[in-house]
């Protein structure tokens, strides 16, 4: 084979989905493995959801559909995000995608060019990194203050700006730390956008789970047309995410430009699964409200339990289903080179998997572990004991 493409070998994996095949491995030998590694919500799509997917395939939902999306779709989401929060999103400015990964990649492929600098929150979620890489744009981080709930202030924003500056990329609730924006840097940060011409990208793929106070979206800023692309999709709020269904909301120049992008790549997001979605959507999402009442429950049990824990710091998660606990007091205890050494041993001596910061890019990420807190709370009491028991093993050696 001939050599990569500068393009593709700058690019770099989401290491959640390597941990998780390191897990169902020690899981195939019969190890009972608890996994706070990949997010992924543990509840079963709502069954109305799964019986809507059936009744569209037997109606004969399995053809190409159009590049953009259902429109029965894009309308279901325009109207649910408009129920939602009161914005005016038209069916015309929302577009599926496959997955809200491929909404975000498409949107820096087709605004990003060789020497754009795009600022993006430290830690991070790691697509947004590889992706720009693979653009030829910078990175520039932004540090999130730990010391603040690792919050993402406008200040710190505002602070890296300057003319190379092409896009911010938002996410919040955050992955990897838990962390949100509050409405007021939301709005400046859009504002101090606005006026320099600077596209903002925010993922609010998390959006639902918002534990403290409402998320507040970016489309719910007046003059977002002229520069925001909004990200979500239904991986977290409807467990499907093997279904890869996402979504983005901009304006309609660039969907049209989109649309192109996506006919290159894959044609056409998957068809019955977007039926069944947007039947499901007209039904609402109350069948929710219990589902993030017990994961507001499960991010309390966890930030107690890894508090309680010796040489563990962890901040209170606002939203998302994830902590980002400072360990380097365990790490100092087992005499671990690092969080990824750590996350090795505690794996195959608790059978417990946590994934390490360095997982995360930037550089706040060293020291710290991401827990997804997706699973039942007697599973991760009994994952944080099993950690507990482990580290008094070495202080008692
Ligand atoms: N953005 C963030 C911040 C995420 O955490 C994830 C999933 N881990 C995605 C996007 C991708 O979502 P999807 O499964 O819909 O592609």
């Amino acid at each position: 084979m001939k050599k990569l493409s500068r393009a593709v070998s700058k690019l770099k994996p989401e290491e959640a989905f390597i941990y998780l095949s390191k897990a169902l491995k020690l899981k195939e030998q019969g190890r009972d493995v608890i996994s706070f590694g990949i997010g992924q919500p543990d509840f079963s799509p709502p069954r109305h959801l799964i019986e809507l997917a059936k009744k569209a395939l037997n109606d004969g939902y399995s053809g190409y559909g159009p590049s953009l999306g259902l429109p029965e779709l894009r309308e279901a989401i325009a109207e649910f995000l408009n129920e939602s929060y009161g914005t005016d999103i038209k069916p015309e400015e929302v577009m599926v995608t496959v997955g809200a990964k491929t909404a975000v990649f498409m949107g820096i492929i087709s605004l990003v060019e060789p020497g754009d600098e795009v600022l993006i929150p430290d830690p991070g979620y790691p697509l947004y990194e590889s992706a720009i890489r693979y653009a030829g744009g910078k990175p520039v981080f932004v540090p999130l203050n730990e010391k603040e709930n690792f919050r993402l202030s406008y200040e710190s924003f505002a602070e890296k700006i300057n003319e190379r500056t092409k896009m911010i990329i938002l996410n919040y609730p955050q992955n990897p730390t838990g962390s949100t924006l509050e409405e007021k840097d939301v709005r400046d940060i859009l504002e101090e956008a606005e006026r320099r011409g600077i596209v903002i990208m925010s993922d609010e793929i998390y959006d639902r789970y918002s534990y403290d106070a409402p998320h507040f979206p970016t489309i719910s800023y007046e003059g977002w047309r002229n520069l925001l692309y909004y990200v979500n999709g239904f991986s977290k709020t409807f467990a499907v995410t093997g279904w890869r269904v996402g979504y983005l909301v901009t304006n309609r120049e660039l969907i049209e430009k989109l649309e192109t992008v996506a006919n290159n790549i894959y044609s056409c997001p998957v068809t019955f699964v977007q039926k069944a979605l947007a039947d499901a959507l007209e039904e609402g999402i109350n069948w929710f409200k219990p589902i993030f009442e017990e994961f507001k429950a499960r991010r309390d049990i966890i930030y107690e339990e890894l508090n309680k824990l010796k040489g563990v710091r962890c901040v209170k998660p606002k939203g998302a289903f994830y902590t980002f606990p400072d360990v380097k007091g365990i790490q100092e205890m087992v005499k671990a080179r690092d969080t990824v050494e750590l996350v090795e041993r505690m794996l195959y001596e608790t059978g417990v998997l946590a994934l390490p910061g360095e997982a995360f890019p930037g550089n706040l990420s060293k020291g710290h572990l991401r827990f997804s807190f997706a699973l039942p709370r007697e599973r991760i009491r009994e994952g944080i004991d099993r950690i507990r028991r482990w580290i008094e093993a070495f202080k008692t050696s």
